[in-house]
């Protein structure tokens, strides 16, 4: 695997062009090639920034970063489609980096801001990847208490203990972690015990049930699972929110913090710092 490759030795993106043409990766169309020319020339990738709002105080306690890719003939090509080429041919490392130092420019100009950015599971099976990413970061200037990463439930981490290490060795940095897209995937509770992390971000698709269904059965599910962050003692973070119904429903289950189109969409750093400018933040956590 190429990503095993690239753990394995120093950096050398150069051997990863040629490793590339192998691959034979289309997904909606578009070759990994492209994806890996745009990372290089950093013509088309740029990264948004979405806030998550406090419950208790309506103000932003971190913001999340999200990759966006401008193709130059397809026009914008969403995450969904081309993180997994990514993760399939190793430039998942590549668009890692470039997210964080992104967001490392945004938490520098913001000192009171935490800013979140998404790891992919298949990182987290190489030690040496994630180390790098905390050399970046201090590279960067900035104080890991600044930076939260995410990490998705739906997909498995590494069952071989080297996951844990990662996560661990994150936290041990001053990093913080969230649970993302937490209830679809693969955190049994004894899971969450045994990987540690600071944050749930309740999955979207249980705050849109809340609507759909008006059904009981979606707001029981949702009040476990604050329950069962409330019990490990994280904070819990709710997506997707996007009526003022959601919202107060969310707000009095217990959730500490929501994310959605109803506070915000995800915006370029300059329109952050504007918007950033009308409220007041919760200085991250040290
Ligand atoms: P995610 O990490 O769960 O990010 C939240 C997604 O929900 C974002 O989509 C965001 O724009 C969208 N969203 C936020 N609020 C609302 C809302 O109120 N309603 C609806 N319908 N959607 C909302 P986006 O930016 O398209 O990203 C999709 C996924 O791609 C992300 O899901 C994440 O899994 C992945 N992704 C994005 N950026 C990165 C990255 O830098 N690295 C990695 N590894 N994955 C990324
Ligand atoms: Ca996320
Ligand atoms: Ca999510």
């Amino acid at each position: 695997m190429l990503l095993q490759d690239l753990a394995d030795t120093e950096t050398d993106f150069g051997r990863l062009e040629s490793k590339l043409s192998e691959v034979y990766s289309y997904l909606g169309g578009i070759p990994a090639r492209e994806l890996y020319k745009s990372l290089q020339s950093g013509q088309g990738m740029s990264v948004v920034y979405q806030p998550q709002v406090n419950v208790a105080d309506d103000q932003v306690s971190a913001v999340e970063a999200l990759v966006r890719w401008q193709h130059p003939t397809v026009g914008p090509v969403s995450p969904r489609v081309f993180i997994p080429i990514a993760e399939e041919t190793g430039l998942i490392l590549q668009v890692t980096e470039f997210v964080i130092r992104e967001a490392c420019s945004v938490a520098k100009r913001q000192p009171d801001l935490t800013v979140a950015v998404n790891l992919s599971p298949v990182l987290f099976a190489h030690s040496a990847l994630i180390e790098r990413f905390a050399k970046t970061v201090e590279e960067c200037g900035v104080t890991p208490h600044q930076i939260e990463f995410e990490i998705t439930e739906n997909q498995p981490l590494a069952d071989d203990g080297s996951a844990r290490d990662s996560i661990a060795f994150l936290r041990e940095c001053g990093f913080r972690i969230a649970l993302d897209d937490f209830g679809i995937g693969y955190s049994g509770l004894n899971r969450l015990n045994h990987i540690g992390v600071d944050k749930l971000k309740i999955d979207q698709s249980f705050v849109r049930r809340l609507d759909c269904l008006k059904s009981e059965p979606s707001h029981g599910t949702i009040e476990e699972m604050i329950e069962i962050g409330r019990t490990m003692d994280l904070v819990v973070t709710a997506e997707g929110v996007e009526t003022d119904e959601q919202r107060r429903f969310l707000a009095s289950a217990g959730c500490d913090a929501l994310q959605g189109y109803l506070f915000a969409r995800p915006m370029a750093a300059r329109d952050l710092d504007a918007f950033l400018g009308t409220r007041t933040r919760v200085p991250a956590a040290a």
